[in-house]
């Protein structure tokens, strides 16, 4: 007798933001799968469509409605959360069909809402039916060779223009042995890049007072320090060490005991520190954490100890009361600072942030001609600070292999340990095996480089 299995609701996922809002939908997405459901990778197939939605800038909260429209459009049912969530009213009044709207991190409601949308198979044969995982039981959308790991959520600031602690909450920091182990099972099942990201990953433990938990029989703390030797002991199945990006750290003076893990390999020699301003008064004005005059000096000194340590760092440029001295500040400091990856953003009030408020609104013209001086400057660093490593033989990790040419040459991308994924540079390769795969990581003579990205060849062995 043949036994007809319950069908399995089908769930579709757009998500829009940050890598934190990533985490969230994979968490979400693993549940759910838990739960009995199957991905849908286009809105036809899904009995519902879940958008997580960013709400941090007015023009991603514009990309978010975009979104939902559209999700509506093309399937009809469709469930809202994320950052978005919290402005529940205004998307039910532009989009009066959403079946349900949630917040951040809200994960029982969103399942909850699923469940209601579309019931999950009942039956014992559910559980048995295989589905797209990855090794490790979690539900990735990124890529198998490099994962995101969120350590913690909110955030204790109150940077005065942002709005992430009123979205978010303050800081809540999860378990370190909770941490660990994730990490732990992401590397088993082909993880080779971890990205560990908050809101603020040097505060991480603040909030539950370090507090240490027993990891592989011994005492560790939830604290920053802890957690890079912890993720710097990993091992890949073939006894490689992973590489373990640190991302969102403030410069609290415990910065410095990471840098020489970086110094002997095992963390990858790289920090994305999100300065914003160098100018004493406009730091002030933002209400910036760690914001202290020795920062020059700190950076001098964690290049003495670790020279290839990549410093990745983002600036808002026309913030409220900013005046042409004060720019003229950042330009010096950055020529003294010699960043090697830099993001910029011209100024935008973010509905319900307090710098809104703050006088001496600066022009729009003004904001385009200091955001272009300041393009032209980094860029002008990076340039120099690639182009000197022409020549050198790099660890570059594979994140694309293409299809051979006319000629039978294949090329392939990857990233250096300088290079972020998706927020930083490329190296790209010319005359690969075709055995290379994405998540390897190979030796690369660097051939050229311009202002982002380096050029090169896979090195002789
Ligand atoms: S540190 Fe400042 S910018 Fe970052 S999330 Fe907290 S309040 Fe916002």
């Amino acid at each position: 007798m043949a036994i007809e299995l319950p069908a399995q609701p089908k769930v579709g996922m757009v998500s829009l933001g940050c890598p934190k809002a990533l985490v969230d939908s994979e968490r979400i997405l693993t549940r759910l799968r838990a739960d009995g459901y199957a991905m849908s990778g286009d809105y036809a197939g899904a009995d519902v469509v879940l958008v997580n939605t960013c709400g941090f800038l007015d023009s991603a909260k514009e990309e978010s409605l975009a979104a939902i429209g559209e999700a509506i459009a093309e399937n009809g049912r469709v469930i809202v959360t994320g950052c978005m969530g919290n402005e529940a009213e205004a998307i039910r009044a532009r989009f009066p069909d959403v079946l349900a709207v949630t917040g951040a991190h809200q994960y029982e409601a969103v399942v909850e809402a699923v469940h209601e949308a579309a019931p999950p198979g009942q039956g014992p044969f559910v559980d048995l039916i295989p589905q797209a995982l990855d090794e490790g039981g979690g539900i990735k959308l990124t890529p198998r060779h490099y994962s995101y790991l969120k350590i913690s959520e909110g955030c204790n600031h109150g940077c005065s223009f942002c709005i992430i602690p009123q979205l978010r909450g303050k800081l809540a920091s999860r378990r370190i042995d909770a941490v660990l182990r994730e990490a732990e099972k992401l590397v088993a099942a082909g993880t080779r890049e971890l990205l560990v990201i908050s809101q603020d990953t040097s505060a991480y433990g603040v909030d539950i007072g370090h507090e240490p938990r027993e990891w592989h029989g011994r005492q560790v703390r939830a604290h920053m320090t802890d957690l890079a030797r912890e993720l710097g002991s990993l091992r890949t199945p073939d006894g490689q060490v992973p590489w373990v990006r640190l991302h969102y750290v403030y410069p609290y003076p415990h910065v410095d005991a990471v840098i020489p893990l970086m110094a002997e390999g095992l963390l990858t020699p790289y920090l994305d520190i999100p300065f914003q301003h160098a100018s004493p008064s406009v730091l002030k004005a933002m209400k910036r954490p760690a914001n202290e005059a020795r920062v020059l000096e700190r950076l001098r000194n964690w290049r003495e100890i670790c020279p290839d340590i990549a410093i990745r760092s983002s600036f808002v440029v026309g913030f409220p009361g900013e005046t042409e001295q004060d720019f003229a500040y950042l330009l010096d400091w950055l020529d003294e600072a010699q960043l090697d990856r830099v993001g910029a953003f011209r100024f935008e009030p973010v509905a319900g942030a307090p710098a809104n408020d703050l006088p001496g609104a600066v022009p729009d013209e003004v904001k385009e001609e200091r955001y272009a001086r300041l393009m032209a400057r980094t860029e002008a660093i990076s340039a120099a600070r690639l182009t000197a490593k022409v020549g050198r033989v790099l660890p570059v990790i594979i994140d694309e292999v293409g299809e051979p040419d006319e000629e039978g040459d294949i090329g392939a991308t990857g990233r250096s340990q300088a290079d972020a994924p998706e927020i930083d540079g490329n190296v790209f390769l010319r005359n690969v095996a075709p055995s290379l795969r994405p998540g390897d990581i190979v030796e690369v003579e660097v051939e050229d480089a311009d202002a982002h990205d380096l050029f090169g060849v896979i090195a002789a062995a």
